[in-house]
C-alpha cells in the first residue's frame, strides 16, 4: 500500500462534477442559455423532480482548515437581507422555469447555517415551499449543524417544519488539532446537540470527521472515532483534508506544511478509522463515507441507486440540482452554473432582478458520456463503456490510460465493463482521472486540485 500511495498521490479532482470546475468553458454564461438547459432537463427526463441546495455563508469565526466559501462576521444584522435575497433568487427561477418543480430534497450548507436564527431559517423554507410544514416522506430536508451554535430551538423548529437529517461538523476531538485549526469544540458539547437531536426525533444524524489535519496523529483519529462510536451516528463522513493554500490564502497558511501528515502516514489515518468503523457495523459507501445498514445511504449503495452531485453523495437521484445563495453551484445535467462569490454583489444582483450566475459550462455529448462513467465509478465502483463512443478513439484513450491501474490490480477490465477492485477503492479518484478527457488534454495540473489521497 505504501508504494501505491506514493505513486498515486497526485493532484486530482474530487469529481462532484464532470467537467470539473477548472475546465468549465463559459466564463460569462448567458442566463438564457442556462435556463434552456433546465427546461431541456424537464423535457428529456419527463420529470420535475429537483434537489435544492441553499448556501448560508456566514460564520462567527474562521476555522483555518476550511475550504468553503464563507464570510466571517459576528454581526447578525446580515441575516435578514441575505435570507430576503435567497427568497428572491428562488422567485426569479420559479418565474422562468417552464414546469412545476417538485423539491425532493433540500439541504442547508455553508458557512454555518445555524449562524442564522431558527426563525430566519423557517421564514426561508416557508417561502420556498409556500407551506407551513412539509411531509418528510415527500421531501428530504437536511442541514449542517455547527455544534457550537446549534440551539434546542434550531433543532425543534426545523424538525417541526419537516427536517429529519442533520450533519454535525466534528473534524477531530484532539485539543492540539482543534487549536491548530482554530475550532474548539469539546466532545461533551457535541454530545449535547447529538442527544437532543435524537430526543426530538431526527432519524439520520451524520458526523463529519476529517483526516490529514495539521498535527493529527494516529492516536487522535483513534480517540476521535472511539468517541464518535459512543454516539452511534447513522452516517459518518471521513473527508480527506484538502490542502489548497493557493486558493484559500492565509486561512490555510496558519500552520506549516511540516504539520501535515503526508502520503502513507495520512492514508494510515483513514485505514485505521475504517477498520474501527467496519468492526462496529458501518458500511463503506463510495468515497470517504460510512453508514449503518439501516440508513438510506447504505440501502441506496447496495441497490446501486446512489447518486453524487455538488452536495456529495445523495439518495435522491434527481438530475436537476439548483443551488441558491452566494457561490452556490447548480447542475441541470446539461449545464453547470455558479453564483456570484461576493456576498454584497450577490445580494445586489438578486435585488435588481438578475439571476446571479457568473460562470458555467454547457455539456457536449462527449462531456455527458464521460460524466456518466465517472459518476458510476464514484457511486458504484464500476462502469460499462457505451457500445458507441461519442467521439472516435475516446474509449481507446481511456483504456490506454487505465493500463497502469490494471497492472497494479486496482481495476479489472472485462469486455466493456471496468470495475474498481477492493485494493483499488482508495484510488478511485485516480481511476476516474483515466476517464477525464480534459485532464488528458491539459498539461497544467499544479495548483488546480488537492492531492488524491
Ligand atoms: S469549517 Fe464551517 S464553521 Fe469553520 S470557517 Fe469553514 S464554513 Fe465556517
Amino acid at each position: 500500500m505504501k508504494n501505491l500511495v506514493e505513486k498515486y498521490n497526485v493532484p486530482g479532482p474530487r469529481y462532484t462534477s464532470y467537467p470539473t470546475v477548472p475546465f468549465w468553458k463559459n466564463n460569462a454564461l448567458n442566463v438564457d442559455a442556462w435556463m434552456t438547459t433546465i427546461n431541456r432537463n424537464h423535457a428529456e427526463f419527463n420529470s420535475g423532480d429537483m434537489s435544492l441546495y441553499i448556501h448560508l455563508p456566514y460564520c462567527e469565526s474562521l476555522c483555518t482548515f476550511c475550504g468553503c466559501h464563507k464570510r466571517i462576521t459576528k454581526n447578525h444584522a446580515v441575516e435578514e437581507p441575505y435570507i430576503d435575497a435567497v427568497i428572491k433568487e428562488w422567485q426569479h427561477y420559479t418565474s422562468r422555469i417552464e414546469f412545476s418543480p417538485t423539491i425532493k430534497e433540500l439541504h442547508f450548507g455553508g458557512g454555518t447555517p445555524t449562524f442564522f436564527q431558527a426563525d430566519e431559517l423557517i421564514r426561508l423554507v416557508k417561502s420556498i415551499f409556500n407551506a407551513e410544514s412539509i411531509d418528510p416522506k415527500e421531501s428530504e430536508l437536511s442541514f449542517e449543524a455547527h455544534p457550537n451554535n446549534t440551539t434546542d430551538e434550531h433543532l425543534q423548529k426545523l424538525h417541526t417544519f419537516g427536517f429529519r437529517r442533520l450533519s454535525l461538523g466534528i473534524q477531530d476531538y484532539s485539543p492540539t488539532v482543534q487549536q491548530a485549526i482554530n475550532r474548539i469544540q469539546p466532545f461533551e458539547d457535541v454530545k449535547k446537540v447529538h442527544d437532543k437531536a435524537r430526543e426530538i426525533g431526527y432519524k439520520s444524524i451524520s458526523h463529519d470527521l476529517v483526516f490529514g489535519l495539521p498535527k493529527q496523529r494516529i492516536g487522535d483519529i483513534i480517540d476521535t472515532v472511539e468517541k464518535t462510536l459512543t454516539l452511534r451516528p447513522d452516517r459518518i463522513a471521513l473527508y480527506s483534508y484538502a490542502h489548497v493554500p493557493w486558493i484559500k490564502g492565509n486561512g490555510q497558511r496558519g500552520y506549516d506544511e511540516t504539520d501535515l501528515p503526508q502520503d502513507s502516514e495520512k492514508r494510515a489515518l483513514y485505514e485505521r478509522a475504517k477498520i474501527m468503523l467496519e468492526s462496529e457495523g458501518y458500511i463503506e459507501i463510495g468515497m470517504d463515507h460510512f453508514a449503518l445498514e439501516h440508513d438510506e445511504l447504505a440501502i441506496a449503495f447496495k441497490a446501486k441507486n446512489l447518486h453524487r452531485n455538488f452536495m456529495g453523495y445523495t439518495t435522491q437521484n434527481t438530475k436537476f440540482l439548483l443551488g441558491l445563495g452566494m457561490s452556490a453551484i447548480s447542475d441541470s445535467w446539461f449545464g453547470f452554473a455558479q453564483n456570484e462569490k461576493n456576498t454584497e454583489a450577490y445580494i445586489k444582483q438578486v435585488n435588481e432582478g438578475i439571476i446571479p450566475i457568473f460562470r458555467g459550462h454547457l455539456l457536449s455529448d462527449v462531456d455527458l458520456e464521460i460524466r456518466q462513467y465517472i459518476l458510476d465509478l464514484m457511486c458504484h465502483f464500476e462502469t460499462i463503456l457505451a457500445e458507441e463512443e461519442s467521439v472516435p478513439s475516446l474509449h481507446d484513450g481511456i483504456k490506454s490510460r487505465l493500463q497502469g491501474l490494471l497492472k497494479d490490480d486496482l481495476i479489472k477490465i472485462e469486455g466493456r465493463k471496468i470495475t474498481v477492485t477492493e485494493k483499488g477503492i482508495p484510488f478511485v479518484r485516480n481511476c476516474c482521472m483515466a476517464f477525464d478527457q480534459d485532464l488528458a488534454d491539459s498539461k497544467e495540473r499544479k495548483n488546480m486540485f488537492s492531492k488524491t489521497i
